[in-house]
């Protein structure tokens, strides 16, 4: 590993210290945190919404059913695991399903420092509440998915939760052109 990708991971390595100390990303929470992960250096950061069971269960995240499916679709479209970093706003699993504003707004303080490391050159947003937590933009992903949309000098594609795309057939097909949209903007 490059000394640049070595002080990337020992940077993620205590914002993931930090996570598991903070009390308030733990509140009205269970489970183990999941801070996520992936390659330091990775061209392509997803953020999904919070952590589920499974992955509350082992500390990593998407690994589940819409991780499968999520990364099932990564390896079809020749996008290595290995060469992504994969988090979420909400890094505990919430006692009551969807995270309240409050609870995302502040893992976006850990989620902002993680982004600031691995300086992706895209950042996918995966549903609604991606998509609120880092464009402060509400319920567009039906709208406005599959665009590439420019913040702050970062790269932001817009598209639905892999949940979603996994249950709905219209949806999934969406998600993949999403996907190959992905694919084409690191390739250029
Ligand atoms: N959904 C998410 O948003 N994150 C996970 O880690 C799992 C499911």
């Amino acid at each position: 590993m490059s000394s640049k990708n070595q002080s990337k991971e020992s940077q993620l390595l205590k914002i993931a210290e930090e996570i598991r100390a903070c009390g308030l990303c733990r509140e009205g929470k269970t489970g183990l945190p999941v801070p996520g992960e992936g390659n330091p250096d990775a061209e392509i950061f997803f953020v999904g919404e919070a952590p589920g069971k499974l992955e509350a269960k082992q500390g990593r995240p998407f690994i589940g059913r819409s991780g499968n499916f999520l990364r099932g679709v990564l390896r079809e479209l020749g996008l290595k695991e290995e060469e992504v970093f994969i988090t979420s706003p909400v890094k505990y699993l919430p006692l009551r399903g969807t995270p309240s504003k409050v609870e995302i707004t502040h893992g976006c303080i850990h989620l902002a420092r993680q982004l600031a490391v691995v300086d992706p050159k895209i950042v996918v947003l995966m549903g609604n509440v991606a998509v609120w937590a880092l464009l402060g933009l509400e319920g567009a992903v039906s709208q406005e998915h599959g665009k590439v949309i420019r913040k702050d000098g970062r790269s932001y594609l817009i598209t639905f939760h892999p949940a979603a795309a996994m249950r709905f057939p219209k949806i999934r097909a969406e998600f993949y052109k999403d996907f190959e949209m992905l694919k084409k903007f690191v390739r250029k």
